[in-house]
């Protein structure tokens, strides 16, 4: 473009901009006047082009698609955005957990698999990971775990000893340390992993009848990862391997599938499942739970810019729409009060108005003002700014009311190790796996084991033994192999 054509450099204010070569000094060799705002207003904005970045899931890739219902579960969600034949626009933003925004893609981490719907009921997310289970089952456990997670506050290094003494005195965390150790813990990139909702949430019919779901989002592209050899290749050559392989995809036009699935569960089959339905260390057994098709999720467009779009993105698993509704699990629980406060602290109070977060239906309430309230804040009518009102301000919907949740018991402080069985399912996961895939695990652990403490080992080796007597014998043969165990 000729330099006459291209758009002119203005000021914040939209003054035009004579020069952004020098700065304003007094003669050629300074120095620089203080009436120069332009070089300060330049300065001051590079010193704030940092927000506080997410304590987990901080390194993240994305893009937009579509969510398409091919299937019929009216009879289990009136939710407009599932029925069948919808079309959604959506999206998803994929993310290792416990790396700094900085940290390579190709890590041995669970991996956040996070979605926005754009529904016009307003904005459904769905906050999953990669697995179907976590490593606690107790919210209060969260802050605690992830501090095993991240550095230590003297070496500044991350702790393999934190992280197996935390795991080894959490029964409940070896379902998902076994999935973290295996195969699937480093996926190649995002299309190649599954996405699970791995809380369970309700659906709700037109009848208002509640069912409770889980929901599983299946990668079309195959499962692929790296072992723990190739990943240290990938990393030394590109730590931006995820990146460039999701957005060098959509680029090419190779746009990644995931087919959506769920398995539903009664009040009655919740009543005598072996398990407690709503503990997000367990998953429902397909054979007793099958898989329900639903759709078929596509990521087809690349951001434009992926600060505004990807880092400015904030989910929320309280972001539901009607038709679907949360469960009495404990991290759901705390997740609906966490994530939004999260955001409210890195983004601000309006971050839903930010354009990546902002629902596609009109939003009115009666919030007011603070910190860049950008936007009008009554519905177009100023008299409007309380509720009761007369003057036609808006009212609430009864429509929506979800069906009420039968509860008995006490308040109380319950041990949620009492009596729960944390070692069928891993020990099923393990039984599975190939020989191959066994073997993987139990260098994986080894690999992850090197500088922890004999009594933590042993420890965790107990927990291996008691999901499979074979799981905990390779797992000691690979320790005393690689020298990790004397
Ligand atoms: P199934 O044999 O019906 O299912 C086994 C599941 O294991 C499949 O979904 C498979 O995923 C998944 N799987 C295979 N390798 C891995 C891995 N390295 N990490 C995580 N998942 C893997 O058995 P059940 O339903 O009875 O479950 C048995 C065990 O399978 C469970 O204890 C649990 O650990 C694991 N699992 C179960 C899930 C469920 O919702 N029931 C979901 C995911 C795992 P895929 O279909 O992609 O091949």
């Amino acid at each position: 473009m000729p330099k006459e054509e291209r758009p002119i450099i203005r000021t914040t204010a939209g003054n035009p901009v004579c020069d952004n070569q020098n700065s304003l000094t007094a003669g050629p060799r300074g120095p620089v006047v203080l009436e120069d705002h332009y070089l300060i207003e330049k300065l001051a904005h590079q010193n704030r082009e940092r927000i506080p970045e997410r304590t987990v899931h901080a390194k993240g890739w994305g893009a937009h698609g579509t969510l398409t219902i091919t299937h019929d579960i009216s009879k289990y969600t009136k939710a407009k955005v599932l029925q069948p034949g919808a079309t959604c626009p959506m999206i998803a933003r994929f993310s290792t957990v416990a790396g700094e925004l900085g940290a390579a893609d190709a890590e041995r981490d669970v991996h956040g698999f996070a979605l926005k719907f754009y529904t016009e009921d307003g904005n459904w997310d769905m906050t999953g990971n990669n697995t179907p289970v976590f490593f606690v089952r107790d919210p209060l456990k969260f802050p605690d775990f992830i501090h095993t997670q991240k550095r230590h506050p003297r070496t500044n290094l991350r702790s393999p000893t934190a992280m197996w003494d935390f795991w080894s005195l959490s029964p409940e965390s070896l379902h998902q340390v076994t999935i973290l150790m295996s195969d699937r813990g480093i996926p190649q990139a995002p299309m190649y992993m599954n996405g699970y909702s791995s809380h369970t949430y309700s659906l709700i019919n037109a009848k208002n009848e509640r069912i409770w779901v889980k929901m599983h989002f299946k990668t079309c592209q195959g499962h692929k990862f790296y072992t723990n050899a190739e990943s240290m290749e990938v990393i030394g050559k590109s730590r931006e391997s995820f990146q460039e392989a999701l957005f060098g995809g959509i680029e090419r036009g190779e746009y990644p599938k995931w087919k959506f699935q769920i398995q539903v569960m009664t009040d009655e089959q919740a009543e005598k499942f072996i398990f407690n339905p709503f503990d997000l260390t367990k998953v429902w057994p397909h054979a007793d739970f099958p898989m329900i098709d639903v759709g078929i999720l596509e990521l087809n467009r690349n951001v434009d810019n992926y600060f505004s779009e990807i880092e400015n993105l904030a989910f929320s698993p309280s972001n539901i729409v009607p038709g679907i509704g949360y469960s009495p699990d404990k991290m759901l629980q705390a997740r609906i009060f966490s994530y939004a406060d999260a955001h409210r602290y890195r983004l601000g109070t309006h971050y839903e108005s930010i354009p990546v977060n902002r629902p596609k239906c009109p939003v009115y309430n009666y919030h007011k003002d603070g910190a860049m309230r950008t936007f009008r804040n009554d519905p177009g009518n100023p008299d409007c700014y309380y509720e009761p009102n007369s003057f036609n301000g808006p009212v609430e919907d009864p429509t929506c009311k979800e069906p009420p949740l039968k509860l008995d018991g006490y308040v109380d402080r319950y041990n949620h190790r009492d009596g729960n069985d944390d070692y069928t399912q891993p020990g099923n996961l393990f039984r599975i796996f190939s020989a191959q895939e066994k073997q993987n695990l139990f260098n994986n652990i080894a690999d992850a084991m090197h500088g922890v403490p004999k009594e933590i080992i042993e420890r965790q080796l107990v927990h291996f033994t008691k999901a499979d007597p074979a799981y905990g014998e390779g797992a000691r043969k690979a320790l005393i192999a690689k020298g990790v165990l004397k």
